[in-house]
C-alpha cells in the first residue's frame, strides 16, 4: 500500500522530499505531483512510492498532476546518472529534462484559459464528451480545474452554470486535442461558425493570441536535395557502419572524423531516414548557431511532419508543445540544441552529435551537464547507437576512439576530391619590424584580397573579437576602463556609441576623460571586428563588405541573411568573429584571412591550444568549397606554436599526438577526470573566507591519487559582481574525485556556505 512518495523538487538541495499520499490519490513513478514546500506550491517528480514512515511528520500531496509518467524509467535513470556524475541536485536535473514549466504558470501562454479547461473537464465528467482515453494532458487539465475550484471555493455544480453549446464544445475539444492551441485558420476546417470562436473568447474560455510567423519559413530559396550527389566510398562505408550498429540494437559509440567539406551532414540525414523507415526514433544534436531556418526547411522537406525542431528561439509554451508531440510519437525525428538530448522519444535507435567538440553542448549553469556525454550514456541505457561527428574532434573523443571505446569512422577527403586549401603563415612580429608599425592587415593579405576582388571571387576575414576597440587606456595614470561588475576591460563600440562589457552586458557612455584621474589623454587601443570592417572599407572602397558577429546578428534569421547575401554574390567580403567559421557551405569563397584567432593561446586554460587549433581548422575549411581551390592567409604572433603549425598543415593527428603528450604530463583530461570548484560571493571577504575554509579542508583531506590546485583567484577575479576563487581538482579515478567532492559539499553545508555559492563544475570546459 502506497502511503508515502519521495519527490524531487527543483531546489538547490541534494535530497528528495517525502510526502504523505492522501486517500484516493494515485501518484505514479516519473509523474508530477503538486506539493507544499516552504509556504509555496511546487511541482516535482515522484522518484519512489513506499510505506516507510519518515521520522519527521510529512505533509500531504496537494494533487497528482499526471496519471502516466512524464519521465519514463530510462529518463529517470539518466537523470539520476546526471545528478551523480555532475553532483547536481536531482530536482534541478529533472526540471532541466522536462520543459513543461509553462504549464504551471497559470493562463500564461495558454490558449485555453483556466475557465476553458474547467469547461472542458466538466464536459468530460458529465459525459457529453466522447473522449475515451485519459492522457496525461487530460489529467493536467483536471488538476487545473480542480485547483481553480478549490481556490475559489466553488463546487462543480455551481460552475456548470453558463452552458456550452455543441459548436463551442467541438472547438474546445479540437483545441485540447491540438495540445491547447491552434492557428485560427486551422479551425476553419471545422464546421463551426467563426462567431463561436469570438463568443468563447468573449466569455474568457479561449484567448486569441497574435504570434510571429512560423520559424520554418526560410528566406533561402529551396536548396538542392542533400542526396542529389552520390556518396563516395568513405561516405558509403561510414553510413553502412552506422546502420549496422543501429540494427544490432546494442550500444555502439562511433566517432565520425571527417575533414571540412567531406559530407558528414548527408550521412547523418541518411542514417536518420533509415531509422524513421524502420519505425524507430533518432535525435540529432547541433551546436547553438547550427540550426538556421534553412536547415529547418531542409529537415521539413526530408522528414515532413515527423520531425520536431527544438531551437533556442522557442518560447516555453512552444517547447512544451514540441515535447508533447514527441511524447505522443507524432515526431520521431528530433533535431535540436543541447537539451534535445532529453527528448522523450520511444524506441531510441540513434543519437548523432554534430560538431561534438562545440562548447555550447556544455550547460554553464546548474546542472552543468555535457550533452555529448549525456547522449552517449542515454544510448548505453537504450541500447542505441551514438555517432559523434567532427572535423576537429575533442581530445577526449579522439582518445576514446584510439583506445577502442568508440569505433573510428574516417572521411579523409573532401567531396568530389576537392583539395584542402593552401595555408600561408604570416609572422606579424616580422611584419612589424619590416613596416615599422603595428599592422592589422599584413601586406600579403591585402595583396591577396585585392587579387580576389579583381577576379570577382569572395573573401572571408576572421577576427575573433567583436566591437571597435577592446581597451581604453589612460596615458597619464595607466589605468583602463573596467566594467563595474567584472574585472574586465570594457570594449568600445563605435556605431552604438557606448562601452560594453562582453561578459555581463553592462554598458556605459564613451569616456571623454579618464574616470580615475580626469586626464584627457585616453586612448582607444586594439582592433575588433567593427574596426576591421572600417579598415577594409578604407582599403577597398569598391568592395561590398558585410560583417557577422553578435552585434550584427540578433537572431538566426540575421545570421542566415548575411550568409545568404554572400552565397548569392551580393557581398564580396565578409568580416566576422568565430561565427563565420561554423559549418556553412559557400562555394564562392576562395580566400580566408585570419587576422586574429590566436589571442586565446595566451589564456590560462589548458584547452587554449585545442580551441585555437579547432577554430583555425574550421575557418580554413571555409575556403575553396567550390570549383576554384582555396587559400588561407594566417596572420599570427605565435607562428611557431604547434597549434598554429598543425592547423596550417591540416594535420589533426600531429596536433593530437603532441597535445596528448602535454595533457599526460600535466595530468589533464583525457588522462584525468577534472572538476573546477568555484567559490563566489559579492562580498570579497566572504569569498576569501569560504575559499580559505574549503582550502584547509582539502589540505586536511588529502586523498591518494587526487590533486588539488588552489585556492587561487579565478582568472577573471570578478564577474557579474561576484568575487571568485577556485580549486582545480584532478584524479585518474572519477569515482575518487566524485566521492571527495561530495564530502566537500557536505562539509561546506555544515560550515553554512550556501550551496549556490559553491559551484562544482565536473569536466569543466572553461577554467576562466
Ligand atoms: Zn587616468
Ligand atoms: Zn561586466
Amino acid at each position: 500500500m502506497t502511503e508515502f512518495c519521495d519527490v524531487a523538487l527543483p531546489v538547490p538541495l541534494d535530497i528528495v522530499f517525502t510526502y504523505a499520499v492522501p486517500e484516493g490519490m494515485q501518484p505514479v513513478l516519473g509523474g508530477r505531483v503538486l506539493v507544499p514546500f516552504r509556504q509555496q506550491r511546487m511541482s516535482g517528480i515522484v522518484t519512489a512510492l513506499h510505506d516507510h514512515n519518515p521520522k519527521v511528520k510529512s505533509k500531504n500531496l496537494i494533487s497528482v498532476l499526471d496519471a502516466a509518467p512524464v519521465l519514463d524509467e530510462q529518463l529517470i535513470r539518466l537523470g539520476q546518472w546526471i545528478a551523480d556524475y555532475y553532483l547536481a541536485p536531482i530536482g534541478e536535473v529533472f526540471r532541466t529534462m522536462l520543459p513543461l514549466g509553462a504549464e504551471f504558470k497559470k493562463a500564461v501562454g495558454y490558449s485555453i484559459t483556466e475557465e476553458g479547461h474547467m469547461a472542458l473537464h466538466l464536459a468530460g465528467i458529465t459525459g457529453s464528451s466522447a473522449r475515451s482515453q485519459k492522457t496525461p494532458e487530460d489529467q493536467l487539465a483536471e488538476f487545473r480545474v480542480l485547483d481553480y475550484l478549490a481556490e475559489r471555493e466553488m463546487t462543480r455544480e455551481e460552475s456548470l452554470e453558463g452552458k456550452i453549446n455543441s459548436n463551442q464544445q467541438t472547438l474546445i475539444d479540437t483545441l485540447a486535442a491540438a495540445g491547447g492551441r491552434a492557428p485560427v485558420d486551422a479551425l476553419q476546417s471545422l464546421e463551426v461558425p467563426r462567431s463561436t470562436l469570438n463568443t468563447l473568447a468573449k466569455r474568457g474560455l479561449v484567448e486569441i493570441v497574435e504570434e510571429p510567423a512560423e520559424f520554418t519559413v526560410s528566406v533561402l530559396k529551396a536548396r538542392p536535395s542533400l542526396f542529389d550527389s552520390q556518396f563516395n566510398l568513405a561516405q558509403q562505408a561510414a553510413l553502412k557502419s552506422i546502420q549496422q550498429s543501429v540494427n544490432t540494437r546494442k550500444f555502439a559509440g562511433m566517432l565520425l572524423h571527417g575533414v571540412t567539406g567531406s559530407g558528414k551532414t548527408a550521412i547523418y540525414l541518411s542514417a536518420m531516414r533509415a531509422v524513421l523507415e524502420a519505425g524507430r526514433s533518432a535525435i540529432l544534436l547541433v551546436p547553438e548557431i547550427g540550426l538556421t531556418p534553412a536547415v529547418a526547411a531542409d529537415l521539413h522537406q526530408l522528414f515532413g511532419e515527423g520531425v520536431a525542431i527544438l531551437h533556442s528561439a522557442l518560447s516555453n509554451q512552444e517547447r512544451a508543445e514540441q515535447w508533447h508531440r514527441i511524447k505522443r510519437g507524432d515526431a520521431r525525428m528530433v533535431v535540436g540544441t543541447r537539451s534535445a538530448v532529453f527528448a522523450p522519444v520511444t524506441d531510441l535507435a540513434l543519437v548523432i552529435v554534430d560538431e561534438e567538440q562545440d562548447p555550447s553542448y556544455k550547460q554553464e549553469e546548474m546542472p552543468r551537464y555535457h550533452a555529448r556525454d549525456v547522449a552517449v550514456m542515454r544510448d548505453k541505457m537504450a541500447n542505441a547507437a551514438a555517432v559523434l561527428g567532427s572535423a576537429t574532434p575533442s581530445l577526449e573523443s579522439y582518445f576514446n576512439a584510439k583506445k577502442g571505446k568508440y569505433k573510428l569512422l574516417e572521411l579523409p577527403d573532401r567531396v568530389e576530391q576537392r583539395p584542402l586549401p593552401e595555408v600561408e603563415i604570416i609572422d606579424m612580429r616580422q611584419e612589424f619590424q619590416e613596416t615599422g608599425s603595428e599592422q592589422v592587415i599584413s601586406r600579403k593579405l591585402a595583396e591577396e584580397i585585392k587579387e580576389r576582388l579583381e577576379r570577382k571571387e569572395q573573401v572571408m576575414v576572421l577576427l575573433n573579437r567583436r566591437g571597435y576597440s577592446p581597451v581604453v587606456l589612460c596615458r597619464v595614470c595607466g589605468r583602463t576602463l573596467e566594467c563595474k561588475n567584472c574585472a574586465i576591460a570594457m570594449t568600445h563600440h563605435k556605431r552604438s556609441r557606448r562601452m560594453e562589457c562582453h561578459y555581463c552586458g553592462y554598458t556605459a557612455p564613451v569616456p571623454k576623460a579618464c574616470i580615475h584621474c580626469g586626464s584627457e589623454y585616453v586612448y582607444f587601443l586594439g582592433t575588433g571586428s567593427e574596426k576591421l570592417e572600417e579598415l577594409l572599407h578604407g582599403m577597398f572602397p569598391q568592395a561590398r563588405i558585410g560583417r557577422l558577429d553578435r552585434d550584427t546578428v540578433r537572431g538566426r534569421e540575421d545570421f542566415e541573411r548575411a550568409l545568404n547575401a554572400l552565397d548569392e554574390g551580393e557581398l564580396d567580403l565578409l568580416v566576422g568573429t568565430q561565427m563565420i567559421a561554423k559549418g556553412h557551405d559557400i562555394h564562392g569563397v576562395t580566400l580566408v584571412g585570419v587576422v586574429g584567432a590566436d589571442m586565446a593561446l595566451g589564456f590560462p586554460d589548458f584547452r587554449a591550444a585545442e580551441r585555437t587549433f579547432q577554430l583555425l581548422t574550421q575557418v580554413e575549411g571555409r575556403a575553396g568549397r567550390g570549383q576554384t581551390p582555396g587559400k588561407v592567409v594566417l596572420q599570427t604572433y605565435f607562428p611557431d606554436h604547434y597549434a598554429v603549425q598543425y592547423a596550417a598543415q591540416h594535420d589533426f593527428t600531429g596536433f593530437y599526438e603532441k597535445e596528448l603528450r602535454f595533457r599526460s604530463w600535466m595530468h589533464y583530461p583525457p588522462y584525468s577526470a577534472l572538476a573546477n570548484v568555484l567559490v563566489r560571493s559579492d562580498k570579497l571577504d566572504e569569498a576569501l573566507q569560504w575559499s580559505g575554509i574549503l582550502g584547509k579542508w582539502f589540505e586536511k583531506n588529502r586523498h591518494e591519487g587526487i590533486r588539488v590546485l588552489g585556492p587561487a583567484a579565478a582568472p577573471i577575479l570578478r564577474l557579474n559582481r561576484d568575487y571568485r576563487y577556485h580549486f582545480v581538482v584532478k584524479s585518474a579515478s572519477r569515482e575518487k574525485l566524485n566521492t571527495l567532492l561530495r564530502t566537500m559539499l557536505a562539509y561546506a553545508a555544515q560550515q553554512k556556505i550556501p550551496r549556490s555559492q559553491v559551484i562544482v563544475d565536473v569536466d569543466a570546459v572553461w577554467l576562466m
